[in-house]
């Protein structure tokens, strides 16, 4: 490696950090109500690809969640609101019955009808913290109508 080479790594490697922090800070102060990947763009005066791939880093990572929320584009397309995954991690309740954790997190689900409850520190599945019936019934917890008399 050259040292024109190796000075242009050592520059871009904390610019590139600094743009994914920035996204991170901008998802959290947004708090529940998140971001999509043009709003993030906006916000930090950003390229959308530039940030976009940000986002995706920070989502392979787990720091931030699909809120299972949509908002429209700039193009008219419903895109994912993304939240920070601490911003509905809540102390208290039952504990993981995987790993003893009694922190948890609310994510919202079914275009805002649902939340669901998930260990906030291995991510297990704990409950639905509200369901509201929806028209399609298709993955529903404990939905299985048997009497085959719904309205
Ligand atoms: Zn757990």
């Amino acid at each position: 490696m050259s040292d024109t080479q190796r000075a242009a790594r050592r520059y871009v490697a904390p610019a590139a950090g600094k743009i994914k922090a920035r996204v991170l800070e901008a998802i959290r102060a947004a708090g529940s109500y998140g971001l999509t990947d043009h709003e993030i763009a906006e916000r930090l005066g950003a390229y959308e690809t530039t940030s976009r791939s940000k986002r995706i880093a920070l989502r392979d990572e787990g720091e931030i969640i699909d809120s299972g929320r949509r908002r429209r584009g700039p193009r008219g397309v419903g895109m994912i609101v993304w939240i920070a995954r601490q911003t509905k991690q809540q102390a208290g309740g039952p504990a993981c019955p995987r790993c003893g954790s009694t922190r948890h997190v609310d994510v919202v689900v079914h275009a805002g009808r649902s939340t669901r409850r998930d260990c906030a520190r291995c991510g297990r599945f704990l409950a639905f913290a509200r369901w509201h019936e929806s028209e399609e019934k298709s993955g529903g917890p404990a939905d299985k109508a048997t009497n085959g008399a719904e309205t």
